[in-house]
């Protein structure tokens, strides 16, 4: 199974671009404030790493500010994901790129577009999510269970 995003083990990664998703990997869906954890989490990443927040929530001032907290980059656009232009003039030459996100529609895809390193976080999940959310997720959760065998079968043979 996944690891939430402060279990993480990113094996010493240096040197690299790491784009994290904010709803599910770093808050509760629609959270303001991450848990002592996940700040230690991505305060360990941004010592060796430029760390970049990207959300489908447009909610800057919210993103700004746990972007703060973490001592990451927002990246502020109007874009969502799973678009590649979300990153906008990103200089992400000779570096390698990793996306960190609960959700394979918008994260992974995103990811398998830029020629990153996907890393599937366990989400961050809350009582008060509602019926619309949770079927999301359950959707893409799906989705991602389907698009894993296939790649794998195709793998095997
Ligand atoms: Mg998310």
């Amino acid at each position: 199974m996944h690891l939430p995003f402060s279990k993480l083990d990113f094996g010493g990664v240096k040197n690299a671009i790491i784009l994290l998703d904010i709803d599910g990997t770093l808050v509760p869906d629609g959270g303001d404030v991450p848990v002592k954890e996940i700040v230690e989490k991505c305060h360990e990443l941004v010592e060796h790493n430029k760390v970049y927040l990207l959300s489908n929530k447009k909610n800057h001032d919210r993103n700004e500010a746990i972007a703060g907290l973490l001592h990451a980059t927002y990246i502020n656009t109007p874009r969502k994901k799973p678009s590649r232009k979300v990153l906008g003039s990103l200089d992400m030459q000779g570096k390698s790129l990793i996306v960190v996100g609960d959700k394979f529609l918008t994260d992974g895809i995103l990811a398998k577009r830029i020629g990153a390193r996907f890393i599937k976080a366990k989400r961050i999940v809350d009582v008060r999510d509602g019926y619309i959310n949770k079927t999301m997720y359950a959707l893409d959760d799906l989705i991602y269970q389907l698009f894993k065998s296939v790649v794998w079968r195709g793998r095997s043979s």
